[in-house]
């Protein structure tokens, strides 16, 4: 095989896989670089949820047959008191609930017939970095041991949470190497067979309570009737509980896992945080976790790294085409990324900082009092402003508990979310205004950090 290739993608998950069909399908050489073994491509702990417009948006076929395994039409959100129940429904929040090996399958074959090639078995384990450029990776094969570089003129690490290009990068790539640990969502999940009928298997729930999940939250996700996919996550804070013994102690002691079987149990970790503020550099671009593109509130990543990939496709085959492919002709790539999803995950980030910040109590009084409604969360997690209800008995009600500065720092959270969004609005087109934008941010979410 020769090893050299105008792409070298190195991962094979949802986000390297729309990388590399999109390549490919433009006519570009490309290959594809997994850990994994071929056959073992798409297995992932996961919550496998995943909204049915992205698959509008990508043009992608729904999930059918055994590679669908429930459909969603809402989500019920639970105070920690169990006391309050969300109800929300609609558009954005439909979906269905895949068999994540099948899909991953689905997307490697898609990939291969379009074209790439799998370098399966091979684990990355440094870029290339030449004349101030990315120029591909040097790898290991896991069968044989041997060792091998891969060359390409454009890079993409869509590796996942370990970013195995992104932390070895030098600093003169201009990305950031490193994101901090609070930043990211430490989860346990498992998959069970119940001995019991679900009532609506066609409603993903969440369970809010800092106690059992600080930072994170619980799920029950239907998986049909009679199966869940059931797990729980935790803010990486350094002295975090462990999201299994809590999933064991919290959820799993509930009467309908009696007799329940476990189909598959296991850990992984999510980013949390806005999207990094640049994900290319000369002859690089980060795709899906790699890149931080997932929901800070719900965690979800699996569509925004499919949509990451195909910008990344799309405006790689560009800059090929106009020469160089040099931070600045990448450049696009994050203009596009931002506009079309990371200005909502950032807004959604300032959220996530406020909600990680509360009480038990607050949740179950913010929650009871409908400081915002069920339809307006739909719309916030749809990227909308965050509009607040804060009636006057409601008020009165804060003030009585002694708690009106809960209140202030929930205005506080509105009014950041909607200065975040305005500056993404400016997002530099060019290179040569980042430092300035990028000031700005970095600002805004240590104010953020700091007050709310
Ligand atoms: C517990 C949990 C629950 C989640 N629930 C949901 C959910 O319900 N819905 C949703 O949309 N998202 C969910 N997510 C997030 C979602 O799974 C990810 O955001 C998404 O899979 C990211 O895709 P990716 O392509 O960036 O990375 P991945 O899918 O992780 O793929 C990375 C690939 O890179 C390969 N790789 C890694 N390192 C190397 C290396 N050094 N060399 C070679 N190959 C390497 C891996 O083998 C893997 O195949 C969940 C995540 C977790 C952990």
């Amino acid at each position: 095989m020769l090893n050299r290739y105008d792409v070298v993608v190195v991962g094979a998950g949802t986000g390297g896989c729309m990388t590399a069909k999109t390549l490919a399908s433009a006519g570009l050489s490309v290959c594809l670089v997994d850990r994994k073994d071929e056959k073992a491509i798409g297995l992932k702990v996961c919550g496998d949820a995943v909204g049915k417009h992205h698959f509008d948006n990508l043009g992608l076929a729904y999930p059918s047959g055994k590679e669908k395994e429930g459909d969603i039409s809402g989500i019920k959100i639970y105070s920690p008191d169990l006391e309050t129940v969300f109800r929300i429904m609609g558009e954005g929040l439909t979906g269905f609930m895949i068999n994540r090996y099948r899909f991953g399958q689905r997307l490697l074959k898609e990939a291969l017939n379009a074209g790439a090639v799998l370098y399966d078995s091979t684990h990355v384990f440094s870029p290339i970095v030449n004349d101030g450029y990315v120029k591909g990776v040097k790898a290991r094969n896991l069968k044989d041991s041997t060792v091998t570089e891969i060359t390409g003129k454009v890079t993409v690490d869509a590796s996942g949470v370990s970013a195995i290009v992104r932390s070895k990068l030098p600093p003169e790539m201009k990305i950031e190497s490193t994101i901090n640990k609070q930043d990211r969502v430490v989860c346990y999940r498992e998959i069970r067979e119940l001995n019991v009928q679900l009532d609506e298997p066609d409603f993903c729930e969440i369970y809010l309570n800092l106690e059992a999940a600080p930072g994170g939250y619980c799920w029950i996700f239907p998986k049909g009737r009679t199966k869940v996919n059931v797990g729980l996550g935790v803010a990486d804070t350094g002295n975090h509980p462990n999201p299994r013994s809590q999933l064991y102690k919290h959820i799993l002691t509930r009467p309908m896992y009696e007799g329940s079987t476990v189909v598959h149990g296991g850990g992984g970790i999510v980013p949390t945080r806005r999207p990094l503020d640049s994900l290319v550099g000369n002859g690089v671009v980060l795709v899906g976790d790699s890149g931080c593109q997932v929901n800070p509130i719900h965690g979800g990543g699996i569509g925004p790294s499919m949509m990451g990939g195909k910008i990344a496709g799309e405006v790689i085959t560009q800059a090929l085409e106009a020469g160089k492919p040099s931070r600045e002709n990448l450049w696009p790539v994050n203009v596009r990324f931002m506009k079309a999803y990371g200005a909502k995950q950032a807004g959604l980030d300032v959220f996530r900082i406020f909600l990680q910040r509360l009480s038990n109590s607050e949740l179950n009084y913010g929650m009871r009092y409908q400081l915002i409604k069920e339809e307006d969360i739909l719309k916030a997690s749809m990227g909308e402003d965050i509009r607040l209800n804060v009636t006057d008995s409601a008020r009165r009600i804060f003030k009585g508990l002694g708690r009106l500065s809960f209140l202030r720092s929930l205005y506080n959270m509105a009014r950041t979310v909607k200065k975040v969004k305005q500056l993404y609005e400016e997002y530099p087109t060019t290179p040569k205004d980042m430092p300035k934008w990028k000031n700005k941010i970095v600002e805004l979410f240590a104010e953020a950090k700091r007050t709310l």
